[in-house]
């Protein structure tokens, strides 16, 4: 099937990155939210997103405007009716996704990709909600999705080789890598990436060192841009507990368990940048 109208369902911070790209590849977007407001709010993330490619000259005026008007915004649901792939961007909550999917099953037509941008969720697990295992698929963006290369490409258990290639050529039509990764929790991206942060927050813990000097060894030392600590301060505390939990829980290695001192600070609401405390103060 030629894709032509991409469905990006959720428009928070990933969705609404997830829609700019796919709109700039030429794409028809429907970018659908449950709330008209929440809708708006992605839209005018874009705007600006947009608005700074212009003042870079990477954009004319009217090309962002072109880019703009691909995107359609929506409340419901069914009008994933018109969209040929769809990329699930809600939030990270197991129940909420598999009623997503088992509504999108019987909303898109037969033979529409399905994906979803999850960070953590089995795949298989989304796929066995759905009555088209084969043509779900993990399609997992970086934040912030305009300025990040990669994307994971996850295969469930079932993923049909044609909905891999259709996947991988799409996040090459959208500017992005694509890097195939199999159904284990976390991926690669997580499964690399949260070990090294609760490692960090353990010798911050332990008073191996302070969160600024731990974050300096890592930027000098390792060529790192960005600190672990300052890192999980941008991803949220919370999502870096709950990525850690299923970890631990779909592994059952010990070695993933959560630092005791990330679960403190969650309990306090001290989540990084987004309640202007985490390691850092913003
Ligand atoms: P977010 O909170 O910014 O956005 C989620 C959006 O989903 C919200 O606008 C919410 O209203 C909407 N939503 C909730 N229920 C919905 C429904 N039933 N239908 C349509 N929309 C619904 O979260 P985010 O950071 O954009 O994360 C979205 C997904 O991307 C998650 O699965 C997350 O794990 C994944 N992800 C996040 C990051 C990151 O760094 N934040 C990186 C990669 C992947």
């Amino acid at each position: 099937m030629e894709v032509r109208t991409i469905g990006v369902v959720g428009a928070g911070q990933m969705g609404n990155g997830i829609a700019q790209v796919a709109a700039a590849a030429g794409y028809n977007v429907i970018m659908n939210d449950i709330k008209d407001e929440f809708v708006r709010r992605g839209l005018s993330t874009i705007e600006t997103s947009l608005g700074r490619l212009v003042k870079k000259e990477k954009l004319s005026q009217a090309q962002a405007s072109e880019i703009l008007a691909r995107i359609k915004p929506s409340v419901s649901l069914d009008d994933m009716a018109a969209a040929d792939f769809v990329v699930e961007a809600a939030t990270e909550n197991v129940a909420l996704k598999l009623d997503i999917f088992r509504k999108l099953d019987a909303i898109c037509r037969p033979g529409v990709v399905l994906s979803s941008n999850t960070s953590s969720i089995s795949i298989t697990k989304i796929a066995g909600a759905t009555s088209r295992p084969e043509l779900i698929i993990g399609m997992h963006f970086m934040n912030p999705v305009p300025l990040m290369q990669l994307v994971e490409v996850i295969r469930g258990l079932a993923t049909s080789d044609a909905c891999f290639d259709l996947t991988v050529d799409l996040s090459r039509k959208m500017g992005k890598t694509p890097v195939p990764a199999n159904d284990y929790p976390g991926f690669i991206a997580n499964r690399v990436l949260l070990p090294m942060i609760n490692e960090a927050i353990y010798c911050v813990m332990e008073g191996v060192g302070l969160p600024a000097d731990v974050d300096q060894v890592m930027k000098l030392g390792m060529n790192h841009p960005m600190g672990p600590l300052a890192l999980a301060d941008l991803i949220g505390l919370d999502t870096c507990l709950a990525i850690l939990n299923v970890l631990h829980d779909g592994l059952g290695d010990s070695k993933y368990r959560p630092c005791p001192l990330l679960k403190k600070y969650v309990d306090q609401g001290w989540l990084g940048r987004k309640t202007g405390r985490g390691f850092y103060q913003y």
